[in-house]
């Protein structure tokens, strides 16, 4: 007999991981304890040495779904004399981390245990058990247990409590266990609110396939589910005034996302992760399914409910599932809420007893380079931690647009959920709850903040409010410095590197509009060391959405005629504004660029929706196409500046088709930013590049950029954790904090 002492590192608490010790020990047959510890857990083990040493490796290889183990270490102990094994207390006196798990997808047990009609839980849309089901979403405060969560209102039935205070069940310890005689219930309204009798689900169902609209009350939010046919769709966009981005489908399974999608293992392995994602998929048929998304991608999920499962049923191959909110309010997740904003909307409302008590949306995804590549952090990560180091408690309050926040202690930073636009006054209120509801929930007391240098942004106001009264230090960080940032740290790097950035715009540190930018440094400064010649847009703001401005611009700067453009309203006074210069501030946003680009090309003179310019730009390029344009880089004040001028003008005369000529023009840019690196690289001794910014959301850009800096002998680095876009800058921002106080 031997005895070992063994140290597990990770995210273990909160996943069922003593349960699964147990049974794994009882297996083998050894005595002893385990116990958590203030990063993980701690076991002694004693039995036969070889025996011992297959148990570390199982535990290794095949922890429970949930757990997220960082390292496991173990010494020689000393043989004790133990009658069994059991679970043990924390030492007194450890600082216990409290980490609450994301929301889990329906397993395969509970699966099974639904459809299976001897089962007692049979179609009942709240089973869990302790490797999944609802978690962040009904957690109203910690210690995470039944009483502080949305399932206080439901006491156990003896049934369910035998199961609970069993470790050899399934759903020991699993808080949110219920079933039907005790759980919460499903019910059916119409449109007028009026509960119809019957099975709710079904309700449901014979409506969605009767080709209504029906709110679907979910995990963290409601949703507004239909048919995918095109008059559904439509009907679906004009009720929600929801013009022209893409909605997402929810597919049975991952059979049913190949017959409309270009399915990898890898993309396979995401969409049936426990996360349950939205993973951007491409289309078999680019140009096909135009009424769901103008481009050639696909944003598919597969159900993660209970009630999902039965939704979908056996014949609803897929419905369209988008989150129920009016433009840019925060996903409607209240009952009484749902039916007073949705009426007129929604024909009819599957709705339930069991409250969300955090709003939070679908993850989107895309898989790059085999792993995740988040568009939207939201739904099944969150509030997972991100491992950074700190020493101190700090609050990051991030953009403005794809709103977001960073909490930080030592050992654990939690950027939040994604949260939408702060200048609607519902998301603002929103996020300031989430600020709070994080500080309590892991036990953070900011002692410094972080905010972006905009003057404007509703986050920089709240920043100041609160170190002003807090009499807190508080650091205003550049933009793209914090992306930048937020890719180092998404890559775990330190020390100085070089960042690309391309956006649509951040406020620069000479108050100029920037987004276009090779950054040179780290956490603690930066230079900017490149950048890409200004635009000017004639109107300011109105050039976002009236991108033929920016089209304008582009012409009349490159020394071409404009008259392409001359009956858009309003172009007289864009030619006097862009020959007189007032009301034109610049911008070096690589995002304006394309948008402009877009409307040379004719492909859309005006954006539906922020970023729509790059958007159809990707989505007519020929993939196949390898020509590209001139472009120049020239010194100005020792920037690097990417002079686009000889690139529109081949552009716009280019007799080639639209989505050669949309190919020739992206292709110019990855060229430019390949030869602008690989001379920053040589001038500053930097071999590392991030790559950062809501232009990478561009795969056709992504799949081309990094290959060419890596033949260049750069070391290429992207995001896998945070968000290339705004979503992602509050982590940036939160290094930048802790290495500047
Ligand atoms: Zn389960
Ligand atoms: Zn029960
Ligand atoms: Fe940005």
């Amino acid at each position: 007999m031997t005895a070992v002492r063994i140290e597990v590192k990770g995210i273990v608490q909160g996943v069922g991981f003593r349960p699964f010790v147990h049974r794994l020990v009882e297996k083998f047959g050894f005595t002893g304890w385990v116990r958590n510890t203030s990063d993980g857990a701690e076991l002694e083990l004693c039995g036969a040495g070889r025996a011992l040493l297959l148990f570390i490796e199982e535990l290794k290889n095949n922890p429970p779904p949930l757990a997220l183990i960082e390292s496991v270490e173990y010494r020689e102990a000393e043989p004790a004399d133990y009658a069994g094994f059991e679970i043990i207390p924390s030492e007194a006196g450890e600082r216990m981390e409290t980490l609450v798990s994301p929301d889990v997808g329906i397993c395969a047990d509970c699966r099974r245990e639904l459809l299976d009609p001897a089962d007692r839980r049979c179609r009942y849309p709240f089973i869990n058990c302790t490797n999944c089901g609802p978690r962040f979403t009904i957690i109203k405060s910690v210690p995470y247990d039944r009483a502080s969560t949305s399932m206080a209102d439901f006491p156990m039935c003896p049934d369910c409590e035998r199961e609970f205070h069993d470790i050899r069940d399934r759903r020991y310890h699993a808080q949110p266990d219920c079933c039907p005689a005790c759980g919460p219930r499903c019910f059916y309204l119409d449109a007028a609110g009026r509960e119809i009798p019957g099975e709710a689900v079904e309700l449901a169902r014979a409506d969605l396939k009767a080709g209504k609209i029906v709110c679907v009350k979910g995990l963290g939010g409601m949703h507004l589910a239909c048919l995918p046919e095109p008059g559904l769709v439509n009907e679906l966009r004009r009720r929600k005034r929801r013009d022209e981005k893409p909605f997402a489908l929810m597919c049975r399974d991952t059979d049913c996302a190949r017959s409309l999608c270009r399915v990898s293992d890898a993309e396979a392995a995401a969409l049936e992760s426990f996360r349950k994602p939205i993973v951007l998929l491409e289309k078999l048929d680019a140009k096909g399914l135009g009424h769901l998304s103008e481009n050639a991608y696909l944003g598919v999920m597969l159900p993660y409910t209970p009630l999902h499962v039965l939704l979908l049923g056996e014949d609803i191959d897929c419905l369209v599932m988008t989150s129920a909110n009016l433009s840019e309010t925060p996903i409607i997740s209240d009952n009484a809420e749902a039916m007073r904003e949705l009426s007129g909307i929604a024909d009819g409302f599957l709705l339930h007893n069991r409250e969300i008590q955090t709003k939070c949306d679908d993850s989107i995804i895309r898989v790059y380079a085999g792993r995740d590549y988040p568009l939207r952090r939201s739904r099944g990560y969150v509030p997972y931690p991100v491992a950074v180091p700190l020493r101190r408690m700090l609050l990051a309050c991030g953009a403005e647009q794809k709103a977001s926040f960073c909490l930080g202690k030592p050992g654990h930073t939690f950027p939040s959920q994604h949260m939408g636009d702060l200048k609607n006054a519902e998301t603002l209120e929103n996020w300031e709850k989430q600020i709070d509801h994080f500080a309590g929930l892991f036990d953070i007391a900011p002692e410094a903040i972080a905010c972006d240098l905009h003057p404007d942004y509703l986050s920089t106001a709240y920043a100041e409010e609160r170190a002003e009264r807090e009499g807190i230090p508080l650091l205003r960080v550049q933009h793209h410095h914090a992306h930048m940032a937020a890719c180092m740290a998404d890559n775990g790097l330190t020390g100085d590197c070089l960042g690309l950035v391309w956006d649509g715009t951040g406020y620069g540190a000479d108050g100029s509009t920037w987004g276009g930018e090779v950054l040179a440094g780290g956490y603690k400064g930066f230079r900017r060391v490149g950048s890409t010649r200004p635009i000017p847009l004639a109107g300011g703001d109105a050039a976002i959405e009236g991108i033929w401005r920016v089209g304008a611009a582009l012409l009349r700067e490159s020394g071409l005629n404009t008259a392409r453009f001359e009956n858009e309203a309003g172009y007289d006074a864009v030619l006097r504004m862009l020959a007189t210069g007032t009301n034109c501030p610049l911008s070096s946003g690589m995002g304006r660029l394309f948008d402009g680009a877009c409307a040379i090309l004719g492909i859309k003179t005006r954006a539906g929706y922020e970023g729509q310019g790059a958007v159809l730009l990707e989505a007519a390029a020929d993939t196949r196409e390898t020509g590209e344009y001139p472009f120049a880089l020239c010194d100005s004040d020792g920037v690097l500046t990417l002079d686009w001028r000889g690139t529109v003008r081949a552009l716009a005369e280019d007799a080639a088709a639209v989505d050669i000529r949309a190919a020739r023009f992206m292709n110019t840019l990855v060229s430019a930013a390949e030869r602008q690196l690989a001379g920053l690289a040589d001038a500053t001794g930097l071999r590392r590049a991030v790559l950062s910014g809501g232009v990478f959301q561009n795969m056709y850009i992504m799949d081309r950029l990094p290959g060419r800096l890596r033949s260049r002998g750069l070391e290429v680095f992207t995001h896998s954790r945070v968000s290339c876009n705004d979503e992602g800058i509050s982590l940036g921002q939160l290094m930048i904090l802790e290495a500047n106080i």
